[in-house]
């Protein structure tokens, strides 16, 4: 979500006739796009902006800006305690920065100090801002902003607001005009993009939307992230089942196997519920791939909880997953839960998790050795030179020596050798 935030920061600098700087302390303006989502993304932050005070003592008429989530949690605060800041913005605020860089180059017009545009809650003009693309193949699309499930350790809804959906509408231009531009795959962004619709005028909900964005022509895949399993629906499935170009991947987010540690983090399912879901996923579709994330030393998990995350793992075979060790955050009911986990043991459950899973993921990529696999090729590979990269439309990155004219197009790949994060192919 950060990185399409970042993309349309660089729209609204790239449509006011601003190029970018080549980073090597020529640029007029550093906006730093933040993420607070754990203490370690917000450590980086800080000691990015640590290097910027010299930049800033180098050239006095460099301007700092300081946007996304820690921008909305710390407000004014970050002006006092880094008086070298200039800009202020929060993820729902991006459009602010069209008002401060307008009508001129910079830093002429940027000598307004100490402005700060942090209201939470705005109908999100974003909805409309350019967005500048890296190029290639896949795009991000938002569909929807903010969040209202509130779980109980996410700095998210008080950072982002209150959920909101962009009217279908608008969600279809975009995806056509990214498809007139050559772009092969949407990827749509949402906080929880189950709920899309709910609070639209529109009589839509998000497998609706699979079906209506399904029908441009020119784009040939479609992801999405994140699904809350809440409101997780057999329709979902029926749409992925039916629609060709929904790709057969679901992040659905488990968190804990405990139900105890579920209820406390306000997640509202149990972990039978989450499974009868999975289950009636995986018989509908037996060749999808299924990633999760999992925090590990919420408040108050025991041994035996943590045991029942295993349990879960081995039981229900992910593809992959993102796991975290529970961070504190601002703000959130998680702070007053008692019998917090201490940080070493939140480490050794991190590390065992890691273990398992890393072997569920091997043999299950060890599985695909000698299968021919379509892959939407992107580009040249960056882990492994010389061979072109794409993806199977379980998400598995494939590499394999290609081509130029591959590029963009779906191809069939024989995989001859699978790794843990990558498979090795030839193509057919
Ligand atoms: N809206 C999405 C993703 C939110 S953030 C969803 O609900 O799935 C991505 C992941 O970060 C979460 O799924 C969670 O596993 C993790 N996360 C969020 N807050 C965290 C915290 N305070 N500590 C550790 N992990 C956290
Ligand atoms: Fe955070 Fe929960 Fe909302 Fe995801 S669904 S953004 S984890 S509050």
């Amino acid at each position: 979500m950060n990185v399409h935030d970042s993309e349309k920061i660089a729209g609204i600098f790239a449509e006011s006739g601003h190029v970018e700087s080549t980073g090597k302390g020529d640029a007029d303006m550093i906006v730093l796009n933040t993420c607070s989502i754990r203490e370690k993304a917000e450590h980086k932050f800080y000691s990015d902006l640590g290097r910027l005070k010299k930049a800033k003592a180098n050239n006095p008429n460099l301007k700092i800006a300081v946007a996304g989530c820690i921008a909305q949690q710390e407000g004014e605060n970050l002006f006092k305690r880094f008086p070298y800041i200039d800009f202020v913005f929060g993820p729902n605020n991006i459009d602010s920065l069209q008002d401060l860089i307008a009508g001129g180059s910079l830093p002429a017009t940027l000598n307004r100090q100490h402005s700060i545009f942090i209201d939470v809650n705005t109908e999100y003009p974003s909805m409309i801002l350019p967005v500048k693309r890296a190029g290639g193949v896949r795009a991000w699309v938002s569909i929807m902003y903010g969040c209202d499930n509130f779980c109980a350790y996410c700095v998210v809804p008080y950072t982002r607001g209150r959920e909101r959906s962009r009217p279908s509408t608008d969600i279809y231009k975009e995806a056509e005009s990214l498809a007139a531009e050559g772009f092969k795959e949407i990827n749509l962004l949402g906080q929880n993009v189950n709920s899309y619709g709910k609070k639209l005028d529109e009589d839509l909900d998000f497998p609706d939307l699979l079906y209506k964005l399904h029908e441009i022509e020119g784009i040939e895949r479609i992801r999405f992230v994140t699904s809350h399993p809440k409101d997780f629906s057999e329709k979902l499935i029926i749409a992925m089942r039916d629609l060709p170009k929904v790709c057969k991947h679901m992040h659905l987010p488990v968190q804990a196997g405990s139900d105890k540690v579920l209820a406390l983090m306000n997640r509202k399912y149990t972990y039978n519920k989450y499974k009868e879901k999975i289950d009636l996923l995986m018989n509908n579709l037996p060749e999808i791939a299924i990633t999760t994330d999992i925090i590990v030393g919420f408040p108050g998990e025991t041994d035996e909880d943590f045991r029942l995350t295993m349990k879960a793992l081995s039981e229900i075979e992910y593809d992959g997953i993102f796991a975290f060790k529970y961070s504190k955050r601002p703000g959130t009911k998680a702070l007053e839960l008692s019998d917090h986990v201490d940080e070493d043991k939140k480490s050794a459950r991190l590390s065992e998790v890691q273990r398992l899973q890393e072997n569920i993921t091997y043999n299950k990529n060890k599985l695909l050795e000698g299968r021919t696999v379509e892959i939407l090729v992107e580009g040249a590979s960056n882990a492994d030179k010389g061979k072109l990269t794409g993806r199977t439309t379980t998400n598995k990155i494939v590499n394999y020596y290609g081509g130029s004219s591959d590029i963009g197009n779906l191809i069939n790949v024989k995989i001859l050798d699978a790794k843990m994060h990558s498979l090795y192919g030839e193509k057919t």
